[in-house]
């Protein structure tokens, strides 16, 4: 059984409710989840308040960094029981989750322990009326208890996203992992534990959205703020819910992102970055490319080379040798995805490759399997290509200017990333800057230094996190004003 994890403690939920954790590869129960109720949530933010205002908040600041750092330590020391975790639960290639997954999971925690190290904050000297000094200088000081909700996609990555920002800057956590992958976060308790971060300090409690765990976590008047990855219909229903405790919220949500290719690009390149941003991770990844417009010269090679780069993915257990290539989270995902498909066809589009449900050996067919699947033939209005579907597919457009093909990346209410293609210097700054995002990549995608800034724009978020910006999302900034009265005007 997989528990949930409550000042130092792991806990079935007092209710004695469990759901079922399964595994995507071949739709077998890994585990029950003790689900948390309102009282189990309670308790959890109840042990978050007493470790922030006791043992957290008397840790001095390299202390508390120095078991940041021993968490990514353990973390690093425990990688194959995190990977072993993060495997089982999202059925995702070991070579993806062993080179991405399980090390930024490590790496958010040093990050942010460097960060928060080295951050400086404002200090003004001024001269008041009077014609005396005023010195005026900015405290951090954490926001409190920390909301921290999180989906399926990358779950021990993007959950120490927000963890390990949220602890450096002093803050303590209840962590709301997604349904669909509870384990790392789970998992990471013990790790909390032996490295000795104060009991409290991090938190888990299991369970679904409305009317379960996460709406209980993320409208307790106990919480001094949000922060959440997810689906944007689902940060709305946060924010509603959320209002009118006037609480911070920090918003990672959807997109739809474009990726623009130039007749002058590297295919080389532009193909590397394609099909990662395409299929890795099952398109999976809130980064990927789902829209991919084309200047007409190179048109026919790259949907070609594309559907070819999809026909040599492996897919197959994860730890099998040679996959590359995992199944979809969730039976529901599958259904979502492959609606998609159907719709694809009804408005016009060509499978250039895939469009289906692979053949999968009999031991694997209960697994939520898809095919890569690239289209072209669908309009840049259609749905398949403004809506995101969060799987392994794109469309295929072609352009003949670069207007055009900006009017077209910008035309949607999303605005998380886009990768632009091209060996032309002046357009790769020009188009950088006229396309509507929180990140563009030039010739390479999901590259990320974790100094920089990352979020959405529109419909994909509110607000960055990343380097300093987390900071700003996770201290409360207080400024202090003195007044020099014995000195000379
Ligand atoms: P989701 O919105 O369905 O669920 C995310 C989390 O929210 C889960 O833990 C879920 O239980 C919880 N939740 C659902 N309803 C809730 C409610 N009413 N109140 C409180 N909590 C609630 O998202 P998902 O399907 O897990 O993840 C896929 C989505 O996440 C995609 O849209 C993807 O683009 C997005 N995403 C965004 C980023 C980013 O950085 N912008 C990163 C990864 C994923």
């Amino acid at each position: 059984m997989i528990l949930n994890f409550i000042d130092g403690q792991y806990r079935e939920g007092r209710a004695g409710q469990t759901f079922d954790n399964i595994n995507p590869v071949d739709g077998s129960l890994i585990a029950k989840v003790s689900a948390a109720g309102r009282e189990d949530v309670d308790d959890a933010v109840r042990a978050a308040r007493e470790a922030l205002n006791g043992p957290w908040a008397s840790l001095k600041l390299a202390q508390r960094c120095d078991l940041l750092y021993a968490v990514a330590a353990e973390i690093d020391r425990r990688a194959d029981d995190f990977l072993a975790a993060e495997i089982a639960d999202t059925g995702k290639p070991h070579a993806l989750a062993s080179h991405l997954d399980i090390p930024r999971g490590a790496a958010n925690f040093r990050v942010f322990a460097d960060a928060v190290r080295n951050v400086a904050t404002e200090a003004f000297t001024w001269h008041a009326p009077d014609g005396k000094p005023a010195l005026n200088y900015a405290l951090r000081r954490p926001k409190g208890v920390v909301a921290v909700v999180c989906p399926w996609n990358l779950p021990l990555l993007l959950m120490t996203w927000k963890v390990g920002p949220a602890l450096a800057c002093g803050n303590t956590v209840v962590v709301k992992p997604s349904e669909e992958t509870p384990a790392t976060a789970a998992l990471l308790g013990e790790v909390m534990n032996a490295v000795g971060i104060p009991k409290g300090v991090y938190n888990v409690v299991h369970g679904f959205g409305p009317d379960s765990a996460g709406e209980f976590l993320t409208t307790h008047p106990g919480i001094d703020a949000i922060t959440f990855t997810g689906e944007t219909q689902t940060g709305a229903a946060i924010i509603r819910a959320s209002a009118g405790g006037i609480k911070p919220v920090s918003m990672e949500l959807g997109g739809k992102n474009p990726a623009i290719v130039f007749a002058d690009a590297d295919l080389g390149v532009t193909l590397a970055g394609l099909t990662r941003s395409v299929f890795e991770n099952t398109g999976q990844v809130c980064l990927g490319t789902e829209r991919v417009y084309v200047q007409r010269p190179v048109y026919e090679a790259v949907v070609q080379r594309l559907a070819d780069a999809a026909r040599r993915l492996q897919p197959g257990r994860p730890d099998a040798p040679g996959t590359t290539f995992g199944p979809l989270i969730s039976a529901t995902h599958q259904r979502k995805v492959l609606d998609y498909y159907e719709l694809a066809r009804q408005e016009g589009g060509t499978a250039v490759v895939g469009g289906g449900v692979p053949d999968m050996p009999a031991e694997l067919r209960s697994g939520f399997w898809i095919e890569p699947t690239v289209w072209t033939g669908l309009s840049h209005q259609s749905r398949t290509a403004r809506e995101e579907i969060f799987g392994p597919c794109c469309a295929v457009i072609p352009f003949d200017t670069e207007p055009e093909a900006l009017a077209m990346a910008n035309d949607t209410a999303y605005g998380l990333a886009a990768s632009v293609y091209t060996r032309d210097l002046d357009r790769a700054h020009r188009v950088s800057a006229a396309l509507r995002v929180g990140v563009t990549w030039v010739n390479t995608w999901f590259l990320r230094d974790l100094r920089t800034a990352f979020g959405g724009s529109g419909a994909s978020g509110i607000g960055r996190e990343g380097g300093v910006h987390s900071l700003e999302f996770y201290t409360e900034l207080s400024n202090i004003c003195i007044k020099l009265h014995g000195a000379e005007a």
